[in-house]
């Protein structure tokens, strides 16, 4: 089945005929908080986004009126349940270039779909001597699962390296993608650095060696229009919670070939075709990977979520993010101290923007813009490889999202230029 662009009733507050920004602001009650007696500027978007008050809503209105088991009951809130998550999955399908609903699985998260894609594809397809090639750019949840893979099948991890501006090194990548590469794993946006990776060339020579291509989306699905057929790639993966919907809901979609050959991961209820004492098949996909009650309200809501990102469009949402990158690099760039991580390049780059002090520890740095009210966040960011890579312990990183504008990264800047001050330095 072909899924059509099946829109959740949510809308967006005001329709926006441009990038509205102020009309944003207003649909997200958060952004009305004091924390610690200032305005909250919300700068943690790459470790979850804030939420609209259409997805708030939709869980609210879920539970009022719609609550019951989704696929087995034969009552009307059982029928109207099953449609509206099945109604987010046609959705799901269609914002990510089209692809058949049945391709789309409901998972808890981005680190969930990666694992089992390792617990099943990878059981079964890697075997000693074979090659995994990942970036020294991954999110643990797409190295660690990787890893242990690897190490229970005496399978070898190749890993592509990074250049100083921080972009994939593909020199070498000729002889790092090699006949015995079996999946190359790669974050299709960088949550440190930034970096948009070239997926697409990679899924080419990933396909060339007949290998398998995984892009991890969850910084990109967000920020980026993304269209899977055009990436080429057999896995993409992403987070609801990190695009305005609820945690608890993730995504994994798989070619079609590709679920229908692998072995289902949670076993019980509803993942089942027929059960006997002595034989039990599986349920056609995607079903045969959703075993047990699924996080129902919050995929439904999710179904917001899609929705409201589809009214703004998807490139009205990298274009403002580009600019508001550029304006943010540049200011960050005027403070004496600070270096920022990453490309500079913005077509090449989201707005995840890591940077150091010469002077103070990345924490000291997010604790003192938490007393201005600014949400940043300081750490390895589950990076640890890249970070011996790139020879820091730890970065400060502002992420950008929708509902932020100059008036935020000025608010950040002054902070960061007050706290120098603060610290003597
Ligand atoms: N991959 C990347 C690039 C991420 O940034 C994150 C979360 O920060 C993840 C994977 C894991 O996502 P989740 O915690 O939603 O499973």
């Amino acid at each position: 089945m072909r899924p059509g662009t099946a829109k959740s009733k949510a809308t967006v507050s005001t329709p926006l005929s441009r990038f509205d920004i102020q009309k944003i602001k207003a649909d997200f009650p958060i952004l009305n908080e004091k924390v610690n007696g200032n305005r909250l500027v919300y700068l943690d978007n790459a470790a979850t986004s804030q939420k609209p008050r259409v997805v708030i809503n939709a869980i609210l209105e879920y539970y009022r009126k719609t609550n019951a088991n989704i696929h087995r009951g034969l009552h009307k809130l059982a029928e109207d349940a099953t449609r509206a998550y099945e109604a987010t999955r046609t959705h799901t399908a269609a914002f990510i270039g089209g692809v058949e609903s049945e391709e789309i699985v409901f998972t808890r998260g981005t680190t969930e779909s990666i694992n089992l894609v390792a617990y099943t594809w990878g059981e079964e397809n890697i075997h000693e001597g074979d090659e995994i090639v990942i970036t020294e750019m991954e999110h643990h949840a797409n190295f660690v699962p990787w890893y242990v893979l690897a190490k229970k099948k005496k399978a070898v991890i190749r890993r592509i390296p990074i250049t100083v501006c921080g972009h994939l090194d593909l020199n070498d990548i000729d002889n790092i993608i090699n006949p015995r590469t079996k999946l190359v794993a790669v974050t299709h946006m960088s949550n440190v650095l930034g970096t948009i990776n070239p997926v697409k060339e990679l899924a080419a020579k990933a396909h060339a060696r007949k290998a398998l291509i995984l892009a991890d989306g969850a910084q990109a699905a967000p920020h980026m229009p993304v269209n899977v057929k055009d990436l080429d790639v057999d896995f993409y993966v992403f987070s609801s919670h990190k695009m305005l919907g609820p945690t608890g809901v993730g995504v994994l979609y798989g070619r079609r070939e590709l679920l229908e050959s692998m072995p289902p991961f949670n076993f019980g209820g509803e993942m089942i075709g027929e059960v006997s004492f002595d034989r039990v098949t599986w349920a056609d996909i995607p079903h045969k990977f959703e075993g047990g009650t699924p996080n129902i309200a919050d995929v439904v809501a999710y179904h917001a979520a899609l929705s409201y990102l589809d009214e703004i469009g998807m490139d009205n949402i990298r274009r403002h993010e580009m600019e508001l990158t550029e304006y943010a690099i540049e200011k960050l760039s005027r403070i004496e101290g600070i270096e920022i991580q990453g490309p500079q390049d913005i077509p090449n780059r989201g707005g995840a923007i890591s940077f150091t002090d010469k002077d103070l520890h990345p924490h000291d740095i997010s604790t003192f813009l938490d007393s201005r009210g600014i949400a940043i966040r300081a750490g390895h960011h589950c990076a640890q490889p890249l970070m011996r890579v790139i020879g820091k312990i730890a970065t400060a990183r502002a992420s950008l999202y929708i509902y932020n504008d100059e008036a935020d990264v000025d608010t950040l800047y002054n902070a960061l230029v007050e706290m120098r001050r603060y610290f003597g330095l």
